[in-house]
C-alpha cells in the first residue's frame, strides 16, 4: 500500500531473565508487541508475570536482556545514557505505584516539577486544572504527607499529564481510588489517548480493563492469548 505506519513504541523479542538462588527466573520469555499514536493497551496477567519489568523495559529504565525496544523507530537501547534521560524526560510519562513524590514540595509544586526543565508560562494553569479535574482543586498547597492514598495517586497522574508526554505507561492507576475518581482517571487516560498519545497500562481491574482497546495477557513472561 506504500504508507509507512511508525509505532509509537514497538518491543521485539524482549527477554529479561534473572538468576534467583541458582534458578532462572525470565521475568520476560520473547515478548514482541507495537503500540500506535492513539492506542490505550491494558496488560493483564497474574502477580509474576512480568507486567512490571516489561513496564519497565519500554519506559527506558530497564534494558533487556535480549531483544529490542524501539521508540518511533529509535533503538532505546543503543542511545547514549544522556539521550535515553531525555527521551523519558519529553517522552515518557510515568504513572508508576510509588508515586515518587517530592515529599517537602506542595501539590502543585510537585506536578510542576518536571516541566521545570521547559517552562511554560500557562504551566501552573493547567497544573490547577488538572488538579481540579481529579478533585484536588483545594489541596494544591498541602504536602504529599497530607494525602491520602489515592489522593497521591492522582498528583502523579497529573504529573505525568502536565507534560504531554508521547507515550504515558500506567501501573494500577486506580488501584487505591474509589469508583467515582477511577472512572475519572480511566477517562482522563482515554482522552490522552484519543488526543493521539499511547497508553501502556497495567491493570487487574475487569472495569478498568474496559478502557482499553485491545488487552495483552502475560504469563510467566510471555504473551499468551
Ligand atoms: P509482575 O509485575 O507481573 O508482578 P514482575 O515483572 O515484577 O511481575 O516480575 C516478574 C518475575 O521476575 C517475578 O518472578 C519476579 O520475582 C522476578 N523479578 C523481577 N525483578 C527482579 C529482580 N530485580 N531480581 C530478581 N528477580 C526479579
Amino acid at each position: 500500500q506504500g504508507g509507512i505506519k511508525i509505532a509509537m513504541l514497538s518491543v521485539e523479542q524482549a527477554s529479561k531473565h534473572y538468576e534467583k538462588n541458582g534458578a532462572t527466573v525470565k521475568a520476560l520469555d520473547g515478548v514482541s508487541l507495537s503500540i500506535e499514536p492513539g492506542e490505550f493497551v491494558v496488560v493483564r496477567g497474574p502477580s509474576g508475570s512480568g507486567k512490571t519489568t516489561l513496564l519497565l523495559l519500554a519506559g527506558a529504565l530497564l534494558p533487556p536482556g535480549s531483544g529490542e525496544v524501539l521508540f518511533e523507530n529509535q533503538n532505546v537501547y543503543s542511545m547514549s545514557r544522556e539521550q535515553r534521560a531525555n527521551l523519558r524526560a519529553t517522552s515518557v510519562g510515568f504513572v508508576f505505584q510509588q508515586f515518587n513524590l517530592i515529599p517537602y514540595l506542595s501539590v502543585l509544586d510537585n506536578v510542576l516539577a518536571p516541566s521545570l526543565a521547559n517552562p511554560d508560562p500557562q504551566a501552573a494553569q493547567q497544573a490547577e486544572s488538572l488538579l481540579e479535574r481529579f478533585n484536588l482543586g483545594g489541596r494544591t498547597s498541602h504536602l504529599p504527607a497530607e494525602l491520602s492514598t489515592g489522593e497521591r495517586q492522582r498528583v502523579g497522574l497529573a504529573r505525568a499529564l502536565l507534560k504531554r508526554p508521547r507515550l504515558l505507561l500506567a501501573d494500577e492507576p486506580t488501584g487505591n481510588l474509589d469508583e467515582d475518581n477511577a472512572q475519572t482517571v480511566l477517562k482522563s487516560l482515554a482522552d490522552f489517548a484519543a488526543e493521539g498519545g499511547a497508553v501502556l497500562m497495567v491493570t487487574h481491574s475487569r472495569e478498568a480493563a474496559t478502557y482499553g482497546h485491545r488487552a495483552i495477557n502475560l504469563s510467566q513472561g510471555k504473551i499468551v492469548t
